[in-house]
């Protein structure tokens, strides 16, 4: 399998990459979340991750930060929910870029390491992930629950670990602003 992993953060990343290299599978990671706001907080997730990346030996690509052209892609959709229609057209752009870079570089494989969280609706990452990857004949979505398997836990024990800066809230603005966040089980 050659995989181009979008990469989201390293408290969502670590426990993956660390399954994924206990397998012999050694992605490329790939940074590309222009969603995030403000670009201090952007700076600082990239940050973590390059750290991480680089202590693993992995390569990863550091996408454009281009927040206004987010802004014009979710235009309409600012009063979403969580989950909701922002949401798809945030993943899409985010994992269409991925497809696009998989494709010119050869990989076989695109996953995302944003269904780990359990803030997030894995149905609709996949949804979004395998329409990105059906634009390319040669590409396959790998869909796999990174919650299972003992993931949600390693989780947990490498943010405390490695000491990763550790979010509050998804990324962007208007996500922000949600009060009452609800986990989803799956
Ligand atoms: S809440 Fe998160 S997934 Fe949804 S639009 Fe904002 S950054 Fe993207």
């Amino acid at each position: 399998m050659k995989l181009l992993l979008h990469t989201c953060c390293a408290p969502c990343s670590a426990a993956i990459l660390e399954y994924l290299c206990g397998r012999e599978i050694h992605p490329v990671l790939f940074y590309f979340n222009p969603n995030i706001y403000p670009r201090e907080e952007y700076e600082i997730r990239k940050n973590e991750c390059s750290r991480y990346a680089n202590r693993l030996g992995l390569n990863m690509i550091d996408g454009d930060y281009d927040h206004a052209l987010w802004l014009k892609r979710i235009a309409g959709l600012e009063k979403e929910l969580e989950r909701g229609k922002r949401c798809t057209e945030c993943f899409r752009m985010r994992l269409s870029a991925t497809a696009q870079l998989a494709n010119e570089k050869g990989f076989d494989t695109i996953a995302t390491t944003l269904g780990s969280s359990r803030w997030k609706n894995l149905a609709q990452i996949a949804e979004v992930g395998r329409q990105a990857a059906a634009s390319h004949p040669n590409l396959t979505f790998w869909d796999k629950n990174w919650r299972k398997e003992g993931l949600s836990e390693r989780r947990g024990i490498l943010l405390k670990e490695n000491g990763f800066y550790n979010q509050q809230y998804c990324g962007c603005e208007y996500g922000m602003r949600t009060k009452a966040r609800i986990p989803v089980r799956q």
